[in-house]
């Protein structure tokens, strides 16, 4: 089986309505990254921030996945590809796609999280900051988001599936937010063959083997029926 890494980002739930952080200005659904996305504005406001929580997570409740995701989908469901999808998306378009090996480094908007004692469990659909964590019964609970200045999820396990992949490839993310952006990196010292897709170069797109721009739900599926076709 040949072993395929994908990173995505931003630009593969664009498609789907989902919109998220744009660096350009530093907003978020009309909000400072600093007051939404980082443990301080947790801690400065956290009715606020579970409201904003609340209401991505409503808005990713009605989005639907779209061709690229039903397209990454149908990759792995081939016996010939062993496929983990590593997101940087904090929806779960993936999951209801169809791929059932995805890793959500960024955390989850279904995902709750006492910061009193680590306890994990599925997010209610309204989050408040008087909530109880099931398991210490503290008021200890945030939403299961990595924000900026947090480490993400899972990277050991990542970094050891990049360097033993076949393939790594890229799709809908800027190249700006590191540890993903280092990937690229990582996979080409490795010796692992590189594919970017994004609607046009990222930061990083010389870094590529090889690169193919457009929308995600035309150059996604594209992709694959070319390797599914291959003999
Ligand atoms: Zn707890």
């Amino acid at each position: 089986m040949a072993k395929i890494v994908i990173l995505t980002g931003a630009g593969i739930s664009a498609e789907s309505g989902i919109r998220t952080f744009r660096a350009s200005d530093g907003l978020w659904e009309e909000h400072r990254i600093d007051d939404v996305a980082t443990p301080e504005g947790f801690s400065r406001d956290p009715a606020l921030v579970h409201e904003f929580y609340n209401a991505r997570r409503a808005a990713a409740r009605v989005a639907q996945p779209n061709a690229a995701h039903l397209a990454l989908a149908e990759l792995e469901a081939d016996a010939r590809y062993d496929v983990l999808i590593v997101t940087q998306n904090v929806d779960d378009l993936h999951e209801r796609a169809g791929s059932q090996n995805v890793i959500h480094m960024h955390g989850s908007l279904f995902g709750a999280l006492c910061h009193a004692c680590g306890h994990r469990w599925p997010a209610p659909e309204v989050m408040t900051a008087t909530d109880s964590c099931p398991a210490c019964r503290r008021t200890a609970t945030r939403p299961d988001i990595v924000w900026f200045g947090e480490m993400p999820y899972q990277m050991e396990r990542i970094v050891a599936a990049l360097e033993d992949a076949d393939l790594f490839v890229s799709i809908g993310t800027s190249g700006n937010v590191y540890p993903a952006a280092g990937f690229v990196q990582g996979a080409t010292e490795a010796g692992v063959e590189t594919l970017e897709l994004n609607l046009e170069p990222s930061t990083g797109t010389q870094l590529f083997d090889t690169s193919h721009h457009g929308p995600a739900t035309q150059i996604v599926p594209q992709w694959v029926r070319e390797r599914l076709a291959r003999a």
